[in-house]
């Protein structure tokens, strides 16, 4: 059983190599920001919650965010490991992580501020089908529209760059202790995030030992 933690900032692409390598290695991906947007997308009683905090400027607090982990891994469906992204996001936090599970790797997808502002800015969703563009990675065919639908592509309501500085000083004040933490008792790997995606999976793969990437 292999169990792996995803960490970056928002933008380096955790979701996608997170995503890369529990299919590889028939790992469960396990990322806290997909499962609040499936709450917020199904109006559940959670997702209420969640839109009340975005629509305020808050973040989601570190405790609802350990409930829906541990939730989420009780389920033991992860026969063969998980890859978690989003988690653990203070020290008090990690080092329960380390308590409980037997870590086999902390990925680190490094990526420096001002290319995650250029990255966060230039995302945009369809506002009818929720197709994910990109102006820099992914254009749509004809602008502002979506390939699919012909929807509006919106940016998401939390991407201004308000939001962003905001998300971004926190990120870097509670999750640089963590990674620290992870350095001084777990195997960390920095991985230079910038590359294109099959560049950055096939570093991951490379530097924790791993079945090469075919993609
Ligand atoms: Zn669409």
């Amino acid at each position: 059983m292999r169990k792996y933690v995803i960490m970056g900032v928002q933008g380096s692409g955790k979701g996608t190599q997170g995503g890369l390598l529990a299919a590889g290695l028939d790992l469960v991906h396990i990322s806290v920001g997909d499962i609040f947007r499936w709450h917020v997308k199904n109006h559940t009683k959670l997702g209420a919650q969640v839109r009340r905090l975005v629509a305020a400027g808050e973040l989601v607090g570190d405790d609802l965010v350990a409930d829906v982990v541990r939730d989420r891994l009780q389920l033991h469906d992860w026969n063969y490991g998980f890859v978690i992204d989003g988690f653990p996001r203070n020290r008090r936090q990690a080092e329960f992580f380390l308590e409980s599970y037997d870590l086999d790797g902390v990925i680190h997808l490094d990526l420096p501020d001002e290319e995650v502002w250029r990255r966060v800015l230039a995302r945009r969703l369809c506002s009818r089908c929720g197709m994910d563009y990109n102006l820099i990675a992914h254009r749509p065919e004809v602008e502002g529209r979506c390939d699919v639908c012909d929807g509006d592509l919106v940016s998401r309501e939390d991407d201004t760059p308000d939001a962003l500085a905001r998300r971004l000083g926190d990120y870097h004040s509670k999750i640089d202790p963590v990674l620290e933490l992870f350095r001084g008792k777990e195997y960390v790997m920095t991985i230079d995030a910038r590359a294109d995606k099959a560049t950055v999976q096939r570093a991951i793969r490379t530097r924790f030992n791993l079945p090469p990437y075919e993609g």
